[in-house]
């Protein structure tokens, strides 16, 4: 069988992780906390960062910062993870969703102006696959509106647009490390603060409300309540498992973007004959190999070449069934048709990606989706 993840291990995590064990320092904020914080810092250029157990807490943590109160418009797309809505919605927000781009799964950054009003508070992007939004008309669309940018960078490490990381473009910028995504830590996340506006409550919010993090540099006296919160850091073992997966990034990356590559190479004649369309990356934008997808013709095709990949012991799967028609938000939503949307969600399908994907089983993964499109032409005629 070939899988369709396996996490990579580089071989450091447990001894970093046992090292933090023998520190007797376990809780959040620790040795590798603070390595991890470094590390982002000085490879992104990121002045302030909070790792999170995960990017669901990290988003949660922006609505709270952003101050989103009920009855405030928030406008998200629908192509999504359900935490990029669920964050806001916990808020009291109502979620206005935005459809897809024809070209990538992104959001259509030429539909949001007319969703913009009065109660507009925030936008959110996520940059699907890894691939950078057309962050130059929404930035300016935050300007002239005053809105928050919160980017959904959980799919985004190590990526840019034009020449900027991802996740140095919003006010507040959200990472995931779960096991699924290229640098890993279980379950794991980062908040990164670009305006300093924040900087100080955010670590309030992530110590429950209290003053911890300055009594322990040493600024106050005393620790104390002094606004809401909740418990948002990892233990340092999480922070050690994750400092040892950052060491290797530049590996990682490298033979991630191998891997998508010869994806790309492999399959460009099916999408050459209109028969599956490929990932598009924009000129402003670069691949981090995130994923590699495919968008089939239809619903039924989709279906008929996961189920026909299966049989061939070949793990494909589809994702993000659109938010907008969801059960809990369906009755919610303003009724708007959100066509592109509805085709990823019918239509996309994501193919086995993991580090250890060797050259011969990915040949053989794109000889038999080649197949599948053969045995379809041939019943067509
Ligand atoms: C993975 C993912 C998340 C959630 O990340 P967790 O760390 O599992 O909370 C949120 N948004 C997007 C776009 C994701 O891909």
């Amino acid at each position: 069988m070939i899988g369709f993840n396996k996490p990579y291990f580089t071989g450091k995590e447990t001894d970093y992780m046992q090292d933090a064990v023998k520190r007797q320092k376990i809780s959040g904020n620790g040795h590798y906390t603070q390595l991890c914080h470094q590390f982002f810092q000085k490879k992104y250029g990121f002045e302030h960062v909070l790792l999170t157990h995960s990017c669901t807490a990290a988003l949660e943590m922006a609505a709270l910062l952003i101050n989103i109160q009920p009855g405030d418009e928030v406008i998200i797309p629908s192509y999504t993870f359900v935490s990029t809505a669920n964050a806001f919605i916990l808020r009291g927000a109502k979620v206005v969703f935005v459809d897809s781009c024809a070209e990538n799964p992104n959001l259509d950054a030429s539909s949001i102006a007319p969703l913009i009003n009065a109660r507009t508070k925030a936008i959110v992007v996520v940059h699907y696959a890894g691939i950078a939004c057309h962050m130059g008309e929404i930035l300016d669309l935050v300007k002239r509106h005053r809105l928050f940018l919160v980017e959904d960078a959980a799919q985004a490490i190590d990526s840019f647009w034009e020449g900027k990381p991802l996740g140095s473009l919003g006010h507040l910028a959200c990472f995931s490390f779960h096991e699924t995504k290229n640098i890993i830590s279980g379950e794991g996340g980062m908040l990164v603060i670009n305006d300093p506006a924040f900087t100080a409550r955010a670590e309030i919010l992530w110590e429950k409300g209290t003053n911890r993090s300055a009594f322990f540099r040493g600024e106050v006296d005393k620790y104390t309540w002094v606004d809401i919160g909740s418990s948002f850091l990892p233990s340092d073992m999480i922070a050690a498992f994750l400092y040892a997966q950052l060491e290797n990034i530049d590996d990682i990356q490298q033979r991630r973007r191998a891997i998508w590559q010869r994806y790309f190479d492999q399959l460009q004649g099916l999408a050459e004959q209109n028969l599956v369309q490929l990932p598009h990356i924009p000129a402003y934008a670069t691949n981090n190999a995130h994923m590699f997808y495919l968008v089939c013709q239809s619903a039924s095709q989709r279906q008929s070449l996961i189920e026909y990949l299966k049989a061939q012991h070949i793990h494909a799967i589809f994702h993000y069934l659109s938010l907008h028609e969801s059960p809990f938000y369906s009755v919610l939503h303003d009724g708007r048709n959100l066509p592109q949307t509805r085709r990823y969600t019918d239509c996309l399908v994501r193919l086995p990606f993991y580090y250890e994907l060797s050259e011969p089983e990915q040949a053989l993964v794109c000889e038999h989706i080649s197949q599948f499109y053969l045995k379809n032409q041939v019943m067509a005629s």
